[in-house]
């Protein structure tokens, strides 16, 4: 697991002692709607729910800045690559930006956009004193060793000083970056400005500043947003069974949560393959078998299935905990799932939820259903900010409240108003954002 191991991603790769070769993925990626139209797309719905004129549903739906950086890499062998890294912040208006920072070699601007966008909904809906923003660097973790990783964390961190730092902007993990990534962030910009600033990141290691609770926070958070959306229909967590797509940071925690809660795991994938047991996954064993082999591919405890049919997988809850639009329009009307607790950002297109919903499929949507990693980031952001630490029951406890209270949140105005889960969290995060552009007013 990428937090235990202090591995990029599934923790294949880039460990200190050099590159291991990852498994070739058995598929080719699903097609996906772009993660930008979904976004503006679930805007759009929010702004007519809300009846929004068209000036602030404009400034809504668009960056407030977009950094565009080139980072060059001298790689281990001597030769430069030039990789281009992105931060958007989408908003500010009701703090500093919040968000992830992610490597993939899938990464680009409108991705990041779409990411940002969510984040400021998300920090809104939660009611965190952030606005939402998002980093991304287009290179493929795997394929490059620590010290590469290293280089090019701190070049693209050294080109950000100046639009970054616990005021401004705070970076937390996302896929293919880590607690380490977190931690060379903060030296970096800390000798730039001359003294240690934890607070300029979250989900950094303990021993320099990070929360107790942060590694788990997202996937205990999925957690409670499934155990409440099945509480609304008298069913308990130990009823059901389920299906986690992604076996990362969100999904492998999501996994044991689960069995731990009672559930059933059926089935896993990541993005290399994934196992299926109708009787049920020995997610311990799995675990061990992950942090050995880097990937779920090859566990004895199931069968071989492939990639991208879990999601059509005969069970009672599906969590995606990968990447985005993953359930469009063709994979939501094979989903037999009865609800959908999305971890991931942006699973599900526009499309896709209109199947989804049509089809009784009750989805909690990403904004709330993973907004726990956000919520203990900023408990990490608070305690750094004040150097005084919390015990991890505190951290749990104000974390399950905060996720409660959003819960109730959301369903409250879903039933009052008639709406999704995913149009009701989207109308309360736009709103407040709306609200705060409308009191602080419009300057000059
Ligand atoms: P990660 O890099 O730790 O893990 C990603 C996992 O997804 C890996 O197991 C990878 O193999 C797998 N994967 C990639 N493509 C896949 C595919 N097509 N099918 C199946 N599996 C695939 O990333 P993470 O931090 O766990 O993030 C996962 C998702 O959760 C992302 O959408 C991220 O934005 C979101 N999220 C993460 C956090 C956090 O705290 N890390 C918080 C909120 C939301």
């Amino acid at each position: 697991m990428a937090g235990a191991t202090g591995t990029t991603g599934t923790g294949t790769t880039a460990t200190d002692g050099g590159t291991r070769t990852p498994p070739v993925p058995l598929t080719a990626p699903p097609p996906q709607a772009g993660p930008l139209e979904t976004a503006r797309a679930q805007l759009a719905s929010a702004v007519g729910i809300l009846g929004l004129d068209a000036g602030t549903a404009e400034m809504l739906g668009t960056s407030r800045r977009e950094i565009n950086v080139s980072v060059p890499l001298r790689r281990d062998d001597g030769t430069v690559e030039l990789l281009r890294g992105y931060r958007v912040q989408h908003n500010i208006s009701r703090g500093p930006g919040k968000g992830g920072l992610r490597y993939a070699a899938s990464v680009d601007l409108d991705e990041v956009r779409a990411l940002a966008m969510w984040m400021t909904w998300k920090c809104a809906l939660v009611q965190l004193p952030y606005g939402g923003a998002k980093g991304g660097v287009t290179i493929d973790p795997r394929a490059h060793s620590a010290a590469e990783l290293e280089r090019v964390t701190r070049r693209y961190t050294s080109e950000l000083m100046a639009v970054i730092g616990p005021e401004k902007d705070i970076m937390a993990p996302d896929v293919g970056t880590d607690e380490r990534t977190m931690a060379w962030i903060m030296d970096t910009y800390s000798v730039n400005m001359g003294f240690t600033i934890p607070a300029v990141v979250t989900g950094k290691p303990v021993d320099i500043g990070g929360s107790l609770g942060r590694a788990t926070a997202t996937s205990r958070g999925v957690v409670h947003a499934a155990r409440a959306a099945l509480a609304e229909e008298g069913v308990d967590l130990r009823e059901v069974s389920a299906v986690v797509q992604g076996f990362g940071k969100v999904g492998s925690h999501a996994t044991r949560f689960l069995a731990e809660a009672g559930t059933r795991v059926v089935a896993v994938s990541d993005q290399f393959g994934a196992v299926h047991a109708a009787d049920g996954l020995d997610v311990g064993a799995l675990a061990r078998h992950v942090a050995r082999e880097g990937t779920v591919v090859g566990f004895d405890g199931g069968d071989p299935v492939d990639r991208d049919t879990v999601l059509a997988l005969d069970a009672d809850l599906l969590v995606p905990a990968a990447v985005e639009g993953v359930l469009d329009e063709s994979a939501a009307r094979t989903v037999k799932a009865r609800w959908v607790v999305e971890g991931a950002n942006g699973p599900t297109t526009a499309g896709g939820d209109r199947v989804l919903a049509e089809r009784g499929v009750t989805v909690v949507p990403d904004i709330l259903a993973n907004a726990g990693g956000v919520v203990v980031s900023y408990f990490e952001w608070v305690q750094a900010n004040q150097a005084y630490w919390w015990t991890e029951e505190e951290i749990e406890q104000r974390l399950e409240r905060r996720m409660l209270e959003a819960y109730a949140d959301v369903a409250r105005t879903a039933r009052a108003e008639g709406l999704t889960l995913r149009d009701a969290a989207l109308t309360i995060g736009v709103r407040r954002v709306a609200d705060a552009h409308h009191i602080r007013g419009l300057y000059p």
